[in-house]
Order: structure tokens, then C-alpha cells, then sequence
């Protein structure tokens, strides 16, 4: 590639115009010598550094180009109008198209896709160009006889013939404002607090499941739409909580053009529906935008307010290609623009909370139900010495016949889906394994029959007739998921209505919104379900929760485990009696003395989160430490774990290169627990330091000789920032 410049180090060569104002962006340079302009672009290839091109017209920073790349083309973006290029401008490649159907992208968010592209370790291409929607990124869209224009006018011209139909133009179900609750004393106190903000500032909102966080939003975010400013809503997951897309529609629904006002953004939309969104919200027309973690990148020209409801959830954090996390980001990004971040939970990442316990992010409380309900009670049962049927302790069952009894709805929590987690030889001792992963296959029950999946690799195989090593025919599924779960309830209470909520039920479109929906109707007496459904739902005739097999979290290796064993618990025993006095929760375990559970059981996180932190305080764990993980994969693990080595030298090899190595530690490389999936090896490497600059600076010239490194051996490997499990 002859015609293309890789600057030697993308950090050094970072584009110094990113902080400029855009008054001097909008004209490119011109170049003496060659009456032409040159462009310095970033693209989404995965080779470090950014690419000069030659160009005809004049370029803005933060325009998109198509451009020559060897055979291909492709879309990138100008991050820079060098006065000279990094190579002789005769080597030079031209640009093929300047894209002007967009005004070029703010300063904020080039400023925002910078500070991802150093603090995440990846080409800024990388991180920029998949943060676009799909259509202006890809050049099919552009060129070609269907193009027409390009996406954005398609859209416009698609919107403007819409317009023209009677029938679209009132959109329906938006039945005008709706009145807000009258506040209670301590949600005012929060909106209070959140509104003293000046500038930029972070607000923990602990408040207790049913404490009414979500009109503490609202009448926050109601503020700030009053200033003309645009509110940026993050959620963990949308399709689990559409009851809140229906509220905010409601809520901020004003006259013409009101469906202007609200854009929804999220991974399950088509690539249209995304591009519709993020151009009402691009172009100041959204004044709300409700998303998902993908929704942090999202240019906002007047934004005024980030929410982040459940900080603490999993989901914010993007499990491959760019590994971020959208409320690590949200907090970067608000203190960029100096606005407001509101981080609510009732079980907030220690991370967070030792940032409030430290005064580095204010922090109110809101200790009580907002309907005036009691949390539930937590009565636990000791299961060691019990008979059990299907997994059920007497005492759970008797407490869900008096609630159906009194109509009322049950939950049952069960954190494992499919029939039974493996299938068992009693004779020879066989289990089923999946032949591509180190893991058991689940055994899954369908309409027709019934099948073996890993549900690591996906792979599925028929369940055999007789054992595969002795031949017997006696194979025994062992242990319980939610398949088992629901068909015994039904043979255990015949009259109830049972619904099932999993992945497995909710796969198709729609059809999760349905089943929670028939829920709410009091359609379903007894509700199955994994940690689905313990996300934020307002189930209000609900009674009592139980909680099947906590204990198998109780004991996982990594030190997250305690922490999201805790948050998860406390969410699902917080759908019990929400509307009414009298919810109970009953949890079975053969350890009711550990901790985890007795700061359940008192509903005492900050009593969990105490001794939590002093733990990971004493061992040096996070938030005490900074850490980053290098995971490598492979046909063959020796490969995997001797790139890791080679990795962990690397350093040794010029020691002046890494001035803070001395504060930096690296661990052995390692296989992980599930070593192998889907017939590839996996091994990693943990770094760690007492101090985030160190880190950084480390990382920095790490992941530049990782590169070099990893082109000659055999491997593919990752490396994540804060990675979140270990
Ligand atoms: P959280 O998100 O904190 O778990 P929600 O926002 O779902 O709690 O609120 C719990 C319930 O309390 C909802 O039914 C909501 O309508 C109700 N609620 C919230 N604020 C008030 C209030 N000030 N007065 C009466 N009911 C309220
Ligand atoms: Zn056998
Ligand atoms: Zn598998």
C-alpha cells in the first residue's frame, strides 16, 4: 500500500485541529506547491494511525470523504488538514468524494471519538466510523444508481411523501401531557440537587427499588427541555422497558411535531430507523434522546443533561470490538461539555459509590418507597436439611399458593435458561459436552422434541437415544432451568397461568413487550424468568419473589461476582410489592450466613458496599486499581499463552520506552476457566497499577509494539480497558 501513510504512532500524530473552534476548521489548507488540499482521515481498518489523502476541494474537519484504501473504498472522516502530509504529495492517493449531506461532525464529539480512540487503546478510525449509523459509513450507500443522493436526502424525501399522508402525521397513542405525580420530600431534594449543578457535575441517585427514580428523571430532564436544551437518556437494555419509552412519550408529548421531540435509539432498530433517530437528534430536532449504550456517541448540539439509570448494569459495557463503557464515557463526556451527569441505581457500581464516598460526585439518598410501601421482607431458607421438590422448598411453595390464592402474582428467579443444564449417564457417569467448547451442552425442550445446546458457541446437536460410552438408554437431565421450572409449576399449580421470560422466549421480535405486557394485565398468575426479569419493571400486583439457585453465583471466581450477585438480587426482590404493603421475598440457599445474603436481607447496601470495598481495598482490586486485560485466542493455547508471554516481555525489550513500567504490574498469562469455544483457544494476561496515568501512558506504548508483535504470530487477541470480568 504504497499510496497510503500509517503514521508511525497514532499518538503522536493525533490531529492537534480536534480542540480547535470550528470557525477555523471550515476552510481547508492550501497547499502551495500543488494547488491542491490535503486531508488527513480516519478510518475503520484495523491498522494503527490515520492516512493523508490529496484532495481537489477544500475539506472541513469532521466531514466524511470516500477515499482509496488498496482495492477498496471506503468512507472515513477528516480529522485534520495538514499543511504538509506525512509522506511526498506525489505518493499521495486522491480523494474520491467529499460527502457534504451532513455539516461537518462538532467538536465535541471529535473531541469525545479522540479521547475514546487513547483511553481504549484503539485506531481513532476504529472508534469513530462504527459510532456513525450504518448508511453513512457505508459507500453502497453512496454510490451505485440506487444511491440517489445518499441516505440522508433518501430519508428527507421518505419523511417529506410521509408527511403528505393524513394517517402518519398525528402520531397516535400520544394522548398530550400527561400530569406528574406530586413529588415527595426527597425526590424534590434530588431534582433540587441535580438542578444546583453548575456546569459540570455528577449526581449518585441511590435510591431504593420503588423510591421513584424515574420521576426524579423526568422532572430533572423537564428543566432542562424548558431551556431549549436536549437531554440524553441512557438505559441498560429498551425493549425491557418500554413501559418508560411510553412514559417519557407521554410525558414530553406537545402539540405538532411532537413525535420530533422524543428519538429512540438502539441496537434493534434497522439500519433506516437508526439513521432516522440519530439525525433528529444531530440535528437539535430530538430534544430527548432515550437510548441504549450505543446511544453515548450520538452528537448532541445542545445537550444539557445526561441521565444514566442502572449505572451499575453490565450492559453498559460493549463486549467486543471497541470495549467501552457508556457510563464511564457519559461521566467524560459531560464533563467535555460541561453538563450535568445524573447516575441513578439502587445498588450503584463500587466504582461509583467510592467516588461519592470521596466527595468527588455528590450523592443523594432516596431511602424510601415512593408509594409509601415497606420493601419487601427477605425471609431465607435454609435448604440444607431440607427435602426438596423440583428445586422447591415447602415453605416457597406454600407461600405461592397463598398468594395465587389472594390473586396475587408470583415471581420466580431463576438465573438459567433451558430445561436442565446437562444430560446424565447414571450408569457410566457421561455427561453432554459440546465437542467445540470446554462446556456442557444444555439440554432444551421444543414444541417438537428436544435438543443439546452449548450455549457458548451456539452449536446444537439432536439428545442421543442411548449413552454415546455404555450405551444405556437411561440418560437423566441434571439440575433445573426455566423450562423445568415452568413445566413443573404447572403440573404443581394446574390452574394457574404461567409465563416464561428468557431469551429463549423473547427471541423473537416484539414478543418480550408482549409477554411483559400480559403480565402487567394480570394475565399471568406465576411468572418464570432470568435476570429479564428483574430489570426495572413496575409490576404492580406482585406479591412475592423466589429466588431457585442464587448459590451458584455465590462462588464464582471472578471479584465482580459478590458485587453483581448483590445488585442482582436486591433488583429481583425489589419487583415484590411495589404497589401494596406486604411483598415478600423468599430466597433458598445452603449458606444463609454469607454476607451477601445478610445485606439482603436487612436491604443494606450500604452496609454491603462497606465491606465490600475494604475487601477489594486490602487485596488492591478495583476501584483501587487500574486494570487492563490482554486475552489472546488460537487454534493451539500453547500459541495463545506464548503470545502472551512474548507480550509480557515486550516491555523488558526497551525499558525507555516504558518510563512508568516500575508502577505497572503484569500478572502469568493464564487460560481462562472456559478455555476452549467454538474449537478456539483462549488465554490472558492481567496488567494492573496503583495509578490510571501510569497505566495509560504504559497501555499507550504497549498496545503500539502488541501490534508489531501480533502480526507474526499466529493469534488474534484483544486488549480491554477496566475490563469488567476477569
Ligand atoms: P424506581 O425506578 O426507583 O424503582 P419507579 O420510578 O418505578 O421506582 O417508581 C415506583 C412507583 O412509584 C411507580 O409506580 C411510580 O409511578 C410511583 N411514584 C413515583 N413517584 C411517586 C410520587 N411522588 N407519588 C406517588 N407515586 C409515585
Ligand atoms: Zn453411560
Ligand atoms: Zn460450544
Amino acid at each position: 500500500m504504497a499510496t497510503v501513510v500509517v503514521s508511525a504512532l497514532p499518538d503522536t500524530s493525533m490531529h492537534p485541529d480536534i480542540s480547535a473552534q470550528p470557525g477555523t476548521q471550515d476552510t481547508g489548507v492550501e497547499s502551495a506547491s500543488q494547488g491542491s488540499y490535503y486531508a488527513r482521515v480516519a478510518l475503520d481498518v484495523p491498522l494503527p494511525g490515520l492516512f493523508d489523502y490529496r484532495s481537489k476541494t477544500a475539506t472541513a474537519v469532521g466531514q466524511r470523504v470516500i477515499v482509496p484504501f488498496g482495492q477498496r473504498k471506503l468512507i472515513g472522516m477528516v480529522v485534520a488538514l495538514p499543511e504538509t502530509p506525512a509522506v511526498a504529495p506525489e505518493q499521495l492517493r486522491e480523494v474520491i468524494a467529499v460527502l457534504d449531506d451532513l455539516p461537518p461532525m462538532p467538536p465535541t464529539w471529535l473531541a469525545l471519538m479522540e479521547f475514546a480512540s487513547r483511553y481504549y487503546q484503539r485506531p481513532l478510525g476504529e472508534v469513530m466510523m462504527p459510532a456513525l449509523p450504518p448508511p453513512l459509513r457505508k459507500t453502497s450507500a453512496y454510490t451505485g444508481k440506487l444511491a440517489a443522493g445518499g441516505p440522508v436526502k433518501r430519508l428527507e424525501r421518505r419523511l417529506a411523501r410521509r408527511r403528505l399522508k393524513p394517517e402518519d402525521s398525528a402520531p397516535s397513542g400520544v394522548a398530550g401531557s400527561v400530569e406528574a405525580p406530586t413529588l415527595n420530600a426527597e425526590q424534590r431534594a434530588a431534582v433540587e440537587r441535580i438542578a444546583a449543578v453548575q456546569g459540570h457535575g455528577v449526581v449518585l441517585v441511590r435510591g431504593v427499588t420503588g423510591s421513584g427514580k424515574t420521576e426524579v428523571y423526568l422532572h430533572a430532564a423537564r428543566q432542562v427541555l424548558e431551556r431549549g436544551l436536549q437531554v440524553l437518556f441512557l438505559v441498560p437494555e429498551i425493549n425491557l422497558t418500554p413501559q418508560l419509552e411510553q412514559a417519557l412519550r407521554k410525558r414530553f408529548a406537545r402539540g405538532e411535531g411532537e413525535h420530533d421531540s422524543l428519538a429512540v435509539l438502539h441496537s434493534g432498530l434497522s439500519d433506516g430507523e437508526r439513521l432516522q433517530a440519530w439525525l433528529q437528534a444531530f440535528n437539535g430536532k430530538a430534544r430527548m434522546l432515550l437510548g441504549t449504550r450505543l446511544a453515548i456517541t450520538t452528537p448532541l448540539p445542545r445537550l444539557g443533561l445526561i441521565i444514566v439509570d442502572e449505572e451499575h448494569d453490565a450492559s453498559y459495557k460493549q463486549q467486543d470490538g471497541l470495549r467501552y463503557s457508556a457510563r464511564d464515557l457519559a461521566v467524560w463526556r459531560g464533563h467535555n461539555q460541561g453538563v450535568p451527569v445524573v447516575l441513578g441505581s439502587a445498588t450503584p457500581s463500587l466504582e461509583s459509590w467510592n467516588h461519592a464516598r470521596q466527595g468527588r460526585y455528590a450523592c443523594v439518598t432516596l431511602a424510601h418507597r415512593a408509594r409509601e410501601v415497606a420493601l419487601p421482607t427477605v425471609r431465607m431458607v435454609d435448604t440444607r436439611r431440607l427435602r426438596l421438590e423440583q428445586g422447591f422448598s415447602p415453605h416457597l411453595l406454600d407461600a405461592m399458593q397463598e398468594r395465587l390464592t389472594a390473586g396475587e402474582q408470583v415471581l420466580v428467579f431463576i438465573n438459567r435458561r433451558g430445561y436442565a443444564p446437562v444430560l446424565n449417564c447414571s450408569s457410566c457417569g457421561w455427561v453432554s459436552q459440546c465437542p467445540r467448547c470446554t462446556a456442557y451442552t444444555v439440554l432444551h425442550r421444543r414444541v417438537r422434541g428436544a435438543h443439546l445446546q452449548c450455549h457458548h458457541c451456539g452449536g446444537q446437536a439432536p439428545v442421543p437415544r442411548a449413552c454415546p460410552t455404555c450405551g444405556d438408554q437411561d440418560l437423566k437431565p441434571m439440575g433445573r432451568g426455566t423450562q423445568r421450572i415452568e413445566e413443573f409449576l404447572g403440573e404443581w399449580f394446574p390452574e394457574a397461568r404461567i409465563a416464561r421470560i428468557d431469551a429463549d422466549s423473547t427471541r423473537l421480535k416484539g414478543s418480550a413487550e408482549r409477554l411483559f405486557s400480559q403480565v402487567h394485565q394480570g394475565e399471568v398468575d406465576i411468572l418464570v424468568g432470568t435476570q429479564m426479569v428483574a430489570k426495572g419493571h413496575d409490576f404492580a400486583n406482585l406479591g412475592l419473589v423466589g429466588v431457585l439457585n442464587a448459590d451458584s453465583m455465590l462462588f464464582a471466581q471472578d471479584f465482580r461476582a459478590p458485587e453483581r450477585l448483590f445488585a442482582q438480587l436486591m433488583q429481583v426482590a425489589g419487583r415484590a410489592g411495589r404497589h401494596r404493603a406486604g411483598g415478600e421475598v423468599i430466597l433458598q440457599t445452603d449458606y444463609p450466613e454469607q454476607p451477601v445474603y445478610r445485606a439482603l436481607q436487612r436491604h443494606d447496601y450500604e452496609g454491603f458496599a462497606r465491606y465490600a470495598l475494604e475487601e477489594r481495598e486490602s487485596l488492591g482490586l478495583p476501584p483501587f486499581a487500574y486494570q487492563a486485560l490482554l486475552v489472546a485466542e488460537s487454534r493451539e493455547l500453547a500459541q495463545a499463552l506464548q503470545f502472551l508471554e512474548t507480550a509480557r516481555s515486550l516491555p523488558e525489550g526497551s525499558p525507555q520506552a516504558y518510563p512508568t513500567q516500575g508502577q505497572v504490574m503484569l500478572y502469568d498469562p493464564v487460560p481462562l476457566r472456559v478455555v476452549r469455544v467454538a474449537n478456539v483457544e483462549r488465554a490472558q494476561l492481567l496488567v494492573e497499577s496503583h495509578s490510571r496515568p501510569a497505566l495509560q501512558h504504559f497501555l499507550a506504548q504497549w498496545s503500539h509494539d502488541l501490534f508489531q508483535a501480533g502480526r507474526d504470530a499466529r493469534v488474534r487477541y484483544s486488549l480491554e480497558v477496566d475490563p469488567f470480568e476477569i
